[in-house]
Parts: C-alpha cells; sequence; structure tokens
C-alpha cells in the first residue's frame, strides 16, 4: 500500500532517463541533450541478446570444465589439469587458501553468475510468480557477484606466479582456458546489456495487481 506512488512510472508521463549519463528527459527526443547518446523508452530487444549471450556462457561451461585448463611441463613431463584436477591437486600438496580462492574463482563465482542471470531474465521474460523481495535480492546479488569478476584474472596470475617460481616448471594455458575466458567475458556482457528498467516494470505492475485486488 505504502509503494503505491512508486507505481508512476517515467514512460507513463513521458519521461526516460539516459542510457549513458543517465540524465532524465522528454521521452520524444531520439538524442540526449547532454551527451547525445540515442534514446529508447525501454529496450525490449536486450533481453534476447542477453538469453543468447547467457545460453552461449552455459554452454561454453562444459569445455572449460571437462577439457584440460593448463600444461605443465616439469622437468620433461606433460601433465595437463583440468580445473577440477588441479584444485584437487593444490588440496593433496596443502595449499588449501589458494585451492579456496581457485574454487571460488573459477566454480562458484561463474555458475552463481549464469544461475542469477537465469532467474532475473527468466522473471522479465516468463513473468515467473517471483516476489518483488526474491527478485530484488536475487538483483543485488548479481550486482555483488559482478564486482568479484577481476577475481578470475587474479587467480590467473596468481597460478602463474606461483607455477613459474620454479625454473624447471613451464606452464601454458589449454583447451579449456579460450572456454573459460570466455565465459566469464560473456556473462558479464549478459549483465551489462540487460535494460534493468524492464525488471521494475514488471515489479510495478505486479504491485498494481496485488494493491487492485
Ligand atoms: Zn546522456
Amino acid at each position: 500500500m505504502s509503494d503505491k506512488q512508486s507505481t508512476v512510472l517515467g514512460k507513463d508521463i513521458g519521461l526516460t532517463s539516459c542510457p549513458t549519463c543517465h540524465k532524465v528527459t522528454c521521452a520524444k527526443s531520439t538524442h540526449c541533450s547532454r551527451c547525445d547518446a540515442p534514446l529508447t523508452v525501454r529496450d525490449y530487444s536486450s533481453v534476447q541478446k542477453s538469453w543468447a549471450l547467457l545460453i552461449t556462457a552455459t554452454i561454453l561451461l562444459i569445455p572449460a570444465n571437462v577439457y584440460p585448463i593448463s600444461t605443465l611441463t616439469n622437468q620433461g613431463r606433460v601433465t595437463q589439469d583440468t580445473i577440477f584436477s588441479g584444485i584437487a591437486h593444490l588440496v593433496k600438496t596443502d595449499m588449501i587458501p589458494i585451492a579456496i580462492i581457485l574454487f571460488v574463482a573459477s566454480i562458484l563465482v561463474p555458475i552463481l553468475k549464469i544461475v542469477g542471470l537465469t532467474i532475473y531474465l527468466s522473471a522479465i521474460s516468463f513473468k515467473l510468480p517471483i516476489s518483488k523481495k526474491r527478485l530484488m535480492t536475487g538483483f543485488h546479488i548479481i550486482e555483488w557477484i559482478g564486482r568479484w569478476s577481476m577475481l578470475d584474472l587474479f587467480v590467473i596470475s596468481l597460478t602463474v606466479a606461483v607455477v613459474n617460481m620454479g625454473q624447471l616448471l613451464d606452464a601454458k594455458p589449454a583447451p579449456a582456458a579460450t572456454a573459460f575466458a570466455l565465459v566469464i567475458l560473456l556473462t558479464q556482457l549478459a549483465a551489462k546489456v540487460i535494460d534493468t528498467r524492464l525488471l521494475w516494470d514488471r515489479l510495478e505492475a505486479k504491485d498494481d495487481s496485488s494493491t487492485n485486488a
């Protein structure tokens, strides 16, 4: 009931915000008066773009985990490690903190990002009966995870530094490294392209129906 005032949407009173500089402008203008970026009231195609990127990322998660991510040459002996065997190897050699960082960055974060984005996009596309509170929690989780995306790069540099410490060791990225890098990149893009105003529309519409009932 207290949310009733928030049901007034900018698009209903002829206003829109600039996607680049967030200036509130008249919805009839085609370009932002401040930064000249093209204006749209709602970008409905952004949902399709985001789905396409997210599905591609999900598919690439399979080769990223199945194929070896690194090739290690130790005194002429070549060993290949997948993400899982790499973590298992670190646990066995008592490098627990690095194993935890590697698990969080290369398994937990990408999976959480994909699950979060799937729920978020499904809520917009299929109008899932998820409460406003839960959707907002999910939205904040995705935003929070987004901040940790640099962790993947940190882990890659850390692993290379650890492995290259001994002169006799030589570490090179294997096929899964490309797939893994693409998973990170595509999930980032999927979260970036989405027009968040579409989620607000859905939340406000749900409020209307609950207050009218
Ligand atoms: Zn602008």
